[in-house]
């Protein structure tokens, strides 16, 4: 049935739209505010926080690809954590050529004082029930992959796209995909944004895997 409200109101798409850009201009707002005050910009707060789990060090394109920036953004951002001992570049063991960025004491020291991801975003997500974080979190990942066929973005080491990844295979709806690396099923919630032992699958592996993912619609949003 039509409404007033058809005719008054901006179409939908374009009000989820602006939604997502109030809350990232908060969300800059917010980590610009955390990471400023000891000299760091809100992407190198990020790699810090990245490094902390990562005892054999990142190479500078992997680091750029977890963060989905471009490698030149990356560089720059490197050079002053370098340049300030917060992170170390060392030969990578597996290729001469190529480095990796390992963070130091110093940069967990620094790390342990300011939060990797704003509070307020950490307590508003956690306030959702559990399905509407589960159908939240399915949109995102929808996004995300729009975003890297669209190049708006780098692709990532994503559930999705890896070799490992068998989606619906389970009659189980609470835990539908099966990861044939740890051989193990798993849900949508467990679904997995940066994957250390992620295999990128081919493009066309990757794109029949995700379309088969989108095959079982999420469950129903309470409204
Ligand atoms: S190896 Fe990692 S990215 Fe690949 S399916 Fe398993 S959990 Fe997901």
């Amino acid at each position: 049935m039509e409404t007033p409200f058809d005719k008054i109101n901006d179409p939908i798409g374009i009000r989820v739209a602006a939604g997502l850009s109030r809350l990232a201009l908060a969300l800059k707002t917010n980590t610009q505010q955390g990471a400023a005050p000891h000299g760091l910009s809100p992407t190198q707060s990020q790699i810090l926080a990245l490094l902390r789990n990562q005892v054999e060090g990142m190479r500078p394109s992997l680091l750029a690809q977890s963060l989905a920036i471009k490698a030149p953004a990356m560089t720059e951002a490197l050079q002053p954590l370098l340049a300030r001992g917060l992170a170390v570049q060392t030969p990578d063991p597996e290729d001469g050529r190529a480095k990796r960025i390992s963070i130091t004491d110093a940069g967990f020291a620094l790390l342990a004082t300011i939060a990797d991801w704003p509070d307020a975003l950490l307590e508003t997500v956690a306030d959702l029930p559990p399905l509407e974080q589960a159908v939240f979190y399915r949109v995102i990942l929808k996004m995300i992959r729009q975003m890297q066929i669209q190049g708006t973005i780098p692709v990532g080491r994503l559930c999705v796209t890896c070799t490992h990844f068998r989606p619906n295979v389970h009659a189980d709806a609470e835990t539908p995909h099966h990861c044939a690396l740890v051989d193990a099923p798993f849900g949508d919630r467990h679904l997995r944004l940066d994957c250390p032992e992620q295999s990128p699958a081919s493009p066309d592996a990757a794109e029949a895997a995700w379309r088969r993912f989108l095959e079982t619609p999420p469950p129903a949003f309470p409204v």
